[in-house]
Formats: C-alpha cells, sequence, structure tokens
C-alpha cells in the first residue's frame, strides 16, 4: 500500500486537516501538553511559570507554532508587550500569524542561533520546543549522530533563552548513548521525561524528551560545543565510557487516550493553507517514561 492511502487511513492526519493544522504532529504537542501542561498561558504549569515567550526550533511546515499560537495569543494580545514565539527552520515557512516570528535558518549555525537570542533582546522564554528532524539517510548510526548534534545545538541555543524554572521539549532517537543524553538533561533541568506517543510505528525510535525546572547556572553555554564542555565533570554527549553514566531507577508510565485526540466542536479554524511539505509525524496519546533526582 502506498504512502498516501497510508497517511490517509490515519485519524490525525485527518483531523488535522480537519482541524486546520498544517501537519499532523500537531497531535504530539497537544497531547504532551495534555500531560504536562508545559505551556498554557491562562494555568500555571508545574514550575508555576506563565508561558508568555516560546521558541520552536525546526518548527517547519508550523503545526507546532500553531499549537503554540493557539495557546498563547489570545485575543487581547498587543504586538508591545503581548505573547512572543519565534519559530525558526532550514526551510521558508508561511507567515503564522500575529505574535509568531519566523526565522529562516539553520539551528546548527552560531549565526542562526545568534539571531534567535537576539530576538529576545535580553529577554527571556518559558518554554523551547524542537522537532528537528535531519534528512534520513537510512544509514542508522549516521542518522542518530545527525539527530544528536541538531539536539545539541537545540540545547545550546535553549541555555541562552530559557528563564530559571523554564522548560525544554525536543524529539530524541532513542539510540544506544540516549542514558547519557538524560543524565545529562537531569544536571540541567529539576525534572526530565521521555514521552512516546503510542502509535508511533513500532519501529520507529522517535520520543521526546520533556525537561522542566531549567537551572540557569546552564545559561549561556558556548554556541559551540558548549554542552560538552560545561559538563566536562560527566563526560561529553557521545565519548562517555558507559561507566560515567548515573544508574537512575526508571519508573515506566503508559497515559493517554488510545482512542485518539478529539476534534474541537465548533466552526472550523480559518488558517492559512501552506505548500504540502514531507513530514514523518505519528500522532498519537503518549506512554510517558519518566527520570527523576
Ligand atoms: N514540528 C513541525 C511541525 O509541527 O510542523 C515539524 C518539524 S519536521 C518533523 C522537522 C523539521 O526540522 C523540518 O522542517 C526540517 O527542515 C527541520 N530541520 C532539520 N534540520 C534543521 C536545522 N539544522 N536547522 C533548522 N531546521 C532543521
Amino acid at each position: 500500500m502506498g504512502r498516501l492511502s497510508k497517511d490517509k487511513r490515519d485519524v490525525f492526519y485527518r483531523r488535522a486537516k480537519e482541524s486546520g493544522y498544517r501537519a499532523r504532529s500537531a497531535y504530539k504537542l497537544l497531547q504532551i501538553d495534555a500531560e504536562f501542561n508545559l505551556f498554557n498561558a491562562s494555568d500555571k504549569n508545574e514550575s508555576g511559570l506563565r508561558v508568555r515567550r516560546a521558541v520552536d526550533l525546526c518548527a517547519a511546515p508550523g503545526s507546532w507554532s500553531q499549537v503554540l499560537s493557539d495557546k498563547l495569543i489570545t485575543e487581547e494580545y498587543n504586538e508591545e508587550d503581548g505573547p512572543c514565539i519565534v519559530a525558526v527552520d532550514l526551510q521558508m515557512m508561511a507567515s503564522l500569524g500575529p505574535g509568531v516570528e519566523c526565522i529562516q535558518g539553520d539551528i546548527t549555525s552560531v549565526t542562526t542561533a545568534e539571531s534567535i537570542i537576539k530576538h529576545f533582546k535580553g529577554e527571556k522564554a518559558e518554554l523551547v520546543i524542537c522537532d528537528g528532524a535531519p534528512d534520513v539517510t537510512g544509514l542508522h548510526d549516521i542518522d542518530e549522530y545527525v539527530q544528536g548534534q541538531l539536539l545539541l545545538s537545540a540545547i545550546n541555543i535553549t541555555t541562552h533563552v530559557l528563564c530559571e524554572g523554564g522548560s525544554f521539549v525536543a524529539k530524541i532517537f532513542r539510540g544506544r548513548d540516549v542514558g547519557l543524553l538524560y543524565t545529562q538533561l537531569r544536571l540541567m533541568f529539576k525534572k526530565v521525561s521521555v514521552a512516546k506517543p503510542s502509535s508511533s510505528r513500532n519501529s520507529s525510535i522517535e520520543a521526546f524528551v520533556v525537561c522542566q525546572g531549567f537551572d540557569s547556572k546552564f545559561s549561556n553555554l558556548p554556541l559551540e560545543g558548549g554542552f560538552d564542555s560545561k559538563l566536562s565533570g560527566v563526560g561529553s554527549f557521545r565519548e562517555t565510557d558507559e561507566d560515567d553514566i548515573i544508574p537512575s531507577i526508571v519508573p515506566f508510565l503508559a497515559c493517554g487516550d488510545l482512542t485518539g485526540y478529539k476534534v474541537p466542536e465548533g466552526p472550523k479554524p480559518k488558517r492559512k493553507k501552506v505548500d504540502k511539505q514531507s513530514h514523518d509525524e505519528e500522532c498519537c496519546s503518549v506512554n510517558v517514561v519518566k527520570y527523576e533526582s
């Protein structure tokens, strides 16, 4: 069966179309939010922070930014001091409406990182999200390595823009070294969890780290190699012996609604249409693995 017909059978593909989302991966973020209450602008989240500024790294075609915009940009929005979302991707994105600034650039380049940081004019964001995925080569080790580099760049940028207590959500591939990544993230954040959409293909190693409670002593790591150098006591992300990994008890929690995500009642939201882009979304309810110190 071809890819198109497979997509068309997918409930989240259809619901994304019905709800005007640019990609069905919108539901991944919605369901992570349902579990972690990350960026609800009206209620307080677990860190006690009201999200007013957010960064969406690797944002195209823009469905995660649409979710952010729905959550943060309310009717009282004003340009002067309203909520602010910065969406960044290698690819150009169609406008995401008021309050969402689109930057075209490579997040692994220092220039892009600097323009994201500059955008905040010294203010900090309460949330950074990253759904980055490089073009896959099919060579497993290379794909995992490139994804790791993307994640390191996202973390380095995050240390410049995230406020004390802020949250970071990022796509990961659960490969060989993922235990070390969790351990290092736990140094920087009070709480680190892993959410895995349950309808993800069994063959997919995609999951999302949900990191809450940023410790600002890790702010402003050098943009090149910063993550490694600051955490040298624990060893670098890629070059540490397995013996260096601090063992953690890993509670496993399955949660989420297996019936899928309901289309909101009422008229379909009016959103701009964009050109069709390829994306590898698998949306669904979530299984959560928690790592707590
Ligand atoms: N979250 C998005 C959404 O909901 O619409 C989907 C993101 S898509 C799965 C992955 C994106 O990562 C692609 O648009 C790709 O261009 C972007 N990407 C990959 N490498 C990148 C890099 N080095 N810098 C910026 N964006 C990158």
